[in-house]
Formats: structure tokens, C-alpha cells, sequence
């Protein structure tokens, strides 16, 4: 018997002295020390009680050791579900009591406040500190450097990973090892990921990005991650030269951009940057290939499917789009109403089938069959197209449609233009109930550094390219828009603060 995803992305990797995460202090873990310590936290997940199928909610600091619960898991067969760790107790009641999880694993210093969470749902509480501390390793502490690995089959729950809760509560997506790994093996291929390649990582590792796209890569193309807490930029810098790749969310290449240290000769050797998560603006792309000399790929993909597409490793990586389906990934266009095909260059809903999609929501069985028809395809809440030479244009996200007078008005078509005007930096679309119209339309202006955008001269612009019903009705300029972690703007709350602008 076997168990696909622990065996191809862990298993290989026993009696290796290869480098697989660099820590920040300079040491360095093996690809051996990694799977050993795996194997005792393996052991002590079994010892506190958890077995196959059980679920394992973690809430802890980014670290080698977090990753090597992950891989206990997959060797144990336990159900992975990695917590943001930016959610207060309240809402780890959420997730602890949706998914049942049996154990839960947090910082030491969140214990005292997460045990009447846990106890509430009859889990165990232990803890696993950033620095490698805590109960749990101290339970792992003694234990055998190897473990009989679980039986699993492709089809068996490796993961749940709850959604980022952009538009709405958090839903656990329920994946499989062969989600996980099919993804995987078809973007090492895709992106040429070998051996010799250094990840430099500073994205968390509670989010499919970090986690998935970013790790399980590494792991099978037997590469080493330069293993950063969290994005900061000295460190980054600090590190650029020893990496060969990176992946960022959007904000990490304005960050780097905003930098006056971050020079073509830093990256001049490096063999590629992966942006994903939330769109890059085709400016930063540009800027960006104007410093350094590399074209930024970015790809699209999301907690319920891993990557649906990508820009292509060779041939033309395209500002301003996600690039083509993945091999094995299908993805159309459809009517939103009717779930009818759209031809190609109509903007309407993505759906994608294939192999890397989820098998549902965790207990949400309404939900699922919303989103996820019969025939396998999930129904995004995304909306594009696919232009005419095939590439995918993410325009937004249904449920920020705004719906002005009866009209669609698709937020990005606007933000694009107010972009482009003086003084800005970059803007978000969104509707405000209004008492005529339904909605109307408010453009929320971020100002480049030191500039105050002049909303009656760009409302007065705008009427050269926008059709009437199109143009802001109410502008605001704040310094930044608010983003989450993953560098997502968050359109509810602007939603929620501009919710009276009209009335
Ligand atoms: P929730 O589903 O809970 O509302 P969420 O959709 O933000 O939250 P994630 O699964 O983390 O949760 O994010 C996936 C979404 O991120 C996609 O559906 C898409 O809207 C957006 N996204 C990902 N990559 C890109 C990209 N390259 N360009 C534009 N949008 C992207
Ligand atoms: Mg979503």
C-alpha cells in the first residue's frame, strides 16, 4: 500500500543531506532532519489521540516545525487545517467547531485564550511556539525518527483549507492528496522548478499560496526555500542574491519597487518571479521589468483549486492577464444567469474542471452545490475572459459587480482608467446603495506619495472614456486601500465605509 502525497513530496526526500529550509539565523535544516522530525511529530499526533480522517486545526507561528506538522499529518493521515493567524479566539471558535477538529495547535502565548475555545468543541489543546517549543514537541521529544506511514489513497482528504473570507465567512474547502499533488506536478513542469532551485519564501504558510503552490513544489522538485517569517523588506533584500525564485502576493513587488536598494544587479541571476493571489497591476509589471530585466509570471488559482491558470514560462507573459489554463485544467466562460458557454472575448463567470479542484465545502452542502455543478465544473465568482489569443483577463469578482441604473458596471474597467490619472496610485470601484439608481458608483483613490489627486479634474476626464452610467458618482483619496495578508483589497469593508455616501 501506499500513501501518494507523504511518499512523492516527504518519504523521497529520508537519508538526504540535501539543503531543504534555510531559517533566518543562517542554519540550515536537511531534507533528512526535516523528515525525521516529521516522523516524531507523527508520533505524537498519534499519541494525543488522533487517528486517519481525524482533523488537525493549527493556529501557529510560520516555522520549519509548522511545516513539519503539516507533513506529520500527511505521514499520519490526519487532516491538515492551517488557521490565519491574524483570527482572534472568536473566530477560531468558527473553525474549530465547523470542522470538528480533535486537536488543536496554537502558540503557547494564545493558550490561555484558545482553551475555553478548545474545550468548548472537546478538543485538545497543545502548543508549538515560532521557536520550535512547546508542548506538542516536547511530546515528540524521545519518539521514534520514523513512523509507519498511513495507507492513504489519491482520493483521501489531505487538507482543509478555509477560504480567505474575502467576500463572505470563510468556507472550508475540502481537498485531496491528488488535488494537491496533481497541481503540484504540473506546475513543477510548468515553471521548470529542479533541484537547484532556492525559493526565497516570505509568504504565510496558512494560505494555499505559501502553503501548497509554493511548498509542495519545492518538496517534489527536491529543491530548498529560504524560509522567512513574513515579508519585510531588509530581509528580502538581505536574501534576493541566494535565491533563484520567488513568489510574492502583488504588494511584495511594489514593496521591492518602492525600495531604493532593490537594483537590476541584485536579480540580475534570477530565473523567475511568481506573483498570484490578487491582480497585479500591468504598471507594476512594466515597472518592474524596467528595474530588473524579468517579466513577472502571474498565474490565478484559488483555496478550492489550487492554480487554474498561468502565464507561460516561455513565450509571452502578458501584463494585465493570468496567462493560459493549466495542462489537465479546463476553463470556460459562461452566462452568469443561464451557466450558458460564452464565446470567446465576452466577459462573463469562470468555471474550471479538472483534477486540482476540491471536493466540496466542509458541512456546507447548500454551498457546494451552489458553486460546484454535476458535471465537475466550480463555478469561480470570478469574472473574465478569454481574449483572442487565449489568454485569461481576470475583470473581477461577481459579487462586486455593481449594478448602476439597471446597468452592469464591472469595477476593473473603471479602475483601470482612474489608474492612469494624475496623482494616483491605484483606486478601487465599488457600489453604494443609492436611491435612484440602485446603486452608484464610488471610486475610493489611494494618492502616490506626496500627491493630492484632484477628483473634479478626473471626474471631468473620465467623461471622455467612460460611458455616463460608468462614471464615479462620489470620490474618495485615502492614503492606502485596505488590504488583507494576501495583499487582497477588501471590498466589503470600503463597502461597509462608504455604505451612506448616497443616502
Ligand atoms: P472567499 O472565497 O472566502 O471570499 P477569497 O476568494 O479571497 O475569499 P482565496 O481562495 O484566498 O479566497 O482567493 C482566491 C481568489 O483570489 C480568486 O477567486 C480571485 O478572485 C483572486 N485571485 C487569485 N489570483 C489572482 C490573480 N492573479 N488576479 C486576480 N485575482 C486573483
Ligand atoms: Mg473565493
Amino acid at each position: 500500500m501506499a500513501n501518494p502525497l507523504y511518499d512523492r513530496l516527504f518519504g523521497r526526500h529520508a537519508g538526504r543531506d540535501t539543503p531543504f529550509l534555510h531559517r533566518p539565523g543562517g542554519t540550515t535544516l536537511t531534507h533528512d532532519a526535516f523528515v525525521r522530525m516529521a516522523a516524531r511529530y507523527a508520533h505524537a499526533l498519534t499519541a494525543a489521540g488522533l487517528e486517519p480522517g481525524d482533523r488537525l486545526a493549527v493556529q501557529i507561528a510560520k516555522s520549519p516545525e509548522n511545516l513539519a506538522v503539516y507533513a506529520a499529518c500527511a505521514q499520519a493521515g490526519v487532516i491538515f487545517l492551517p488557521l490565519n493567524t491574524a483570527y482572534p479566539p472568536a473566530e477560531v471558535d468558527y473553525f474549530v467547531g465547523n470542522s470538528g477538529a480533535k486537536l488543536l495547535l496554537c502558540d503557547p502565548a494564545d493558550a490561555a485564550a484558545l482553551a475555553p475555545v478548545a474545550a468548548g468543541h472537546g478538543a485538545r489543546l497543545m502548543t508549538l511556539a515560532a521557536d520550535g517549543t512547546g508542548s506538542f514537541p516536547a511530546a515528540a521529544e524521545g519518539q521514534p525518527e520514523s513512523f509507519d506511514t498511513v495507507d492513504r489513497a489519491a482520493d483521501d482528504l489531505a487538507a482543509f483549507l478555509y477560504t480567505s473570507g474575502t467576500t463572505g465567512r470563510s468556507k472550508g474547502a475540502m481537498l485531496t492528496q491528488d488535488n494537491l499533488l496533481s497541481n503540484a506536478e504540473t506546475l513543477v513542469e510548468t515553471w521548470r522548478f529542479t533541484a537547484d532551485d532556492v525559493l526565497l519564501h516570505a509568504l504565510p504558510i496558512f494560505h494555499t499560496h505559501g502553503l501548497f503552490v509554493a511548498t509542495n513544489i519545492t518538496l517534489l522538485a527536491g529543491g530548498s526555500m529560504i524560509f522567512l517569517p513574513k515579508f519585510d523588506t531588509d530581509a528580502v533584500i538581505e536574501a534576493l542574491p541566494r535565491a533563484t525564485t520567488m513568489m510574492g502576493v502583488p504588494t511584495f513587488y511594489t514593496r521591492l519597487l518602492d525600495d531604493p536598494r532593490f537594483t537590476g544587479a541584485l536579480v540580475r541571476h534570477f530565473r523567475l518571479f511568481v506573483s498570484g493571489s490578487a491582480p497585479l497591476l500591468a504598471d507594476t509589471h512594466q515597472q518592474f521589468e524596467a528595474v530588473t530585466g524579468h517579466r513577472i509570471l502571474e498565474r490565478y488559482g484559488m483555496t478550492e483549486t489550487n492554480m487554474n491558470t498561468s502565464n507561460p514560462y516561455d513565450g509571452e507573459r502578458r501584463a494585465g492577464t493570468v496567462g493560459f489554463p493549466l495542462p489537465g485544467v479546463e476553463l470556460k466562460v459562461t452566462n452568469p444567469e443561464t451557466g450558458e458557454d460564452l464565446p470567446r472575448g465576452e466577459t462573463g463567470m469562470i468555471e474550471v474542471r479538472g483534477p486540482n479542484v476540491f471536493q466540496g465545502y466542509w458541512q456546507m452542502p447548500e454551498k457546494t452545490k451552489e458553486e460546484l455543478r454535476a458535471d465537475g465544473f466550480f463555478i469561480t465568482g470570478d469574472l473574465g475572459l478569454i481574449d483572442a489569443d487565449g489568454y485569461v483577463q481576470i475583470v473581477g469578482r461577481g459579487k462586486d459587480l455593481i449594478i448602476s441604473g439597471g446597468f452592469n458596471v464591472y469595477p476593473k474597467e473603471v479602475e483601470l482608467v482612474l489608474d492612469a490619472q494624475p496623482g494616483v496610485k491605484e483606486s478601487a470601484v465599488i457600489g453604494a446603495p443609492h436611491p435612484d439608481f440602485g446603486e452608484g458608483v464610488v471610486a475610493v483613490l489611494a494618492a502616490e506619495p506626496g500627491a493630492r489627486p484632484d477628483t473634479e479634474a478626473i471626474a471631468a476626464a473620465l467623461g471622455g472614456s467612460l460611458a455616463r452610467f460608468k462614471q464615479p458618482k462620489h470620490y474618495a483619496v485615502v492614503d492606502d486601500l485596505p488590504r488583507n495578508t494576501m495583499g487582497k483589497v477588501q471590498k466589503a469593508a470600503l463597502r461597509a465605509d462608504f455604505a451612506d455616501v448616497f443616502r
